[in-house]
């Protein structure tokens, strides 16, 4: 398939690199294809970024048969652009469409379409400390009817967004709150897929740790309430006597990619990983017996996210006097080295423009 290009005949001011806030500018084009039933998808094309007509009837609207991803790209010291592991992410859009009833895309196409547009928008790639290009896929039902079924039409549309460092004070660790009340998601459920509904579901958890002043919530399994699945919008991982642990996949958690990426690095150097199913209870007393070393979350936005505190039960507990711990620090340092190019990348998971 051929991808036409529009150009934008006026291109936008750049931001300003050092006060970037997140997910609030968007470049000067944007990719969209089109799928219809029995013809595939069609027209792909780069045009000025801009608003979309749709239906007020449009399907996603009313039943949100939507699939996004979100991912980066770096700019190194050199000047390059480069991408981490992006193929994964279409991989696992390709899942998630299955899992919401949305048609496969062409994995290497859609990357192929990716780069045109990075390269087209490079000078949106910031090279301030700590700054990105964060890439924005999504897919969505468009036909204009209000009957619950599979749509016959859908959007594949990829926009770009630059993005501050995530920290502006380096990494403060957050402290976060057992959600007792709602459920992310249950065994059956949509958990594994990168959905929109998935976080409209979350919002209410989300005001409510809010409004209890907690940065975070910690999401337990929704069937018994005693498994710990996620952080906010993070995996989660705990360092316990010198090994770290991960809750399994079992499909009701996100398949991270920088869970995957985390595991392998530390993997790499020697460090046991264990991915099994662990209770708030035990954990808690794994707390207690003094064997909670650092708690981090992992995730594209932030890369790791530090947890310096729980509250459970009206304890309040502190892991690593509530700083940042010595391998989070580490794993920081050695991905996010890697994705902006000061690490030499042993493991091979960057892909130059
Ligand atoms: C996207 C996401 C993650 C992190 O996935 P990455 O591929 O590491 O960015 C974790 N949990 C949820 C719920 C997510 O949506």
């Amino acid at each position: 398939m051929e991808i036409t290009i529009t150009k934008r005949t006026q291109l936008k001011p750049k931001p300003d690199e050092n006060n970037l806030v997140f997910g609030t500018e968007f470049t000067d084009h944007m990719f969209i294809m089109d799928y219809t039933e029995g013809k595939g998808w069609h027209d792909a094309k780069i045009v000025p970024y801009g608003p979309i007509e749709l239906s007020p009837a449009a399907m996603v609207l009313h039943y949100a048969q939507e699939v996004f991803e979100g991912m980066k790209a770096y700019k190194t010291p050199e000047g390059d652009i480069q991408f981490f592991r992006p193929m994964e992410n279409f991989a696992r859009m390709n899942r998630s469409n299955a899992r919401m009833c949305i048609p496969q895309i062409d994995e290497e196409f859609v990357f192929d379409a990716l780069k045109q547009l990075v390269a087209l928008d490079q000078d949106w790639v910031p090279h301030a400390p700590g700054t990105s290009l964060y890439i924005r896929p999504f897919v969505f039902a468009t036909d204009p009817f209000i009957g619950v079924r599979t749509s016959l039409h859908y959007k594949f549309i990829i926009i770009l967004s630059p993005v501050g460092a995530y920290y502006a004070t380096g990494l403060q660790p957050a402290r976060m709150h057992v959600e007792d009340i709602y459920s992310r998601t249950v065994v059956g459920g949509t958990g594994e897929a990168k959905c929109g509904g998935n976080y409209a579901g979350g919002l209410a958890a989300q005001e409510k740790a809010h409004d209890e002043g907690f940065e975070q919530i910690l999401w337990l399994d929704g069937a018994e309430r005693k498994y710990i699945e996620e952080v906010g919008t993070s995996n989660i991982f705990f360092k316990v006597d010198g090994k770290f642990i991960t809750p399994e996949l079992h499909g009701t958690i996100l398949p991270g990619i920088t869970r995957k990426s985390v595991i392998e690095l530390l993997r790499s150097w020697g460090e046991e990983v264990i991915e099994r199913r662990i209770t708030i209870d035990e954990f808690v007393d794994m707390y207690h017996k003094g064997q909670i070393e650092e708690v981090f979350g992992t995730g594209t936005a932030a890369v790791v996210s530090p947890i310096g505190g729980l509250e459970y039960q009206g304890e309040d507990m502190s892991f690593n006097n509530g700083e940042i711990g010595e391998y989070t620090q580490k794993i920081y340092d050695t991905l996010f080295g890697m994705q902006t190019g000061t690490v030499e990348d042993d493991l091979g998971w960057i892909v130059k423009l």
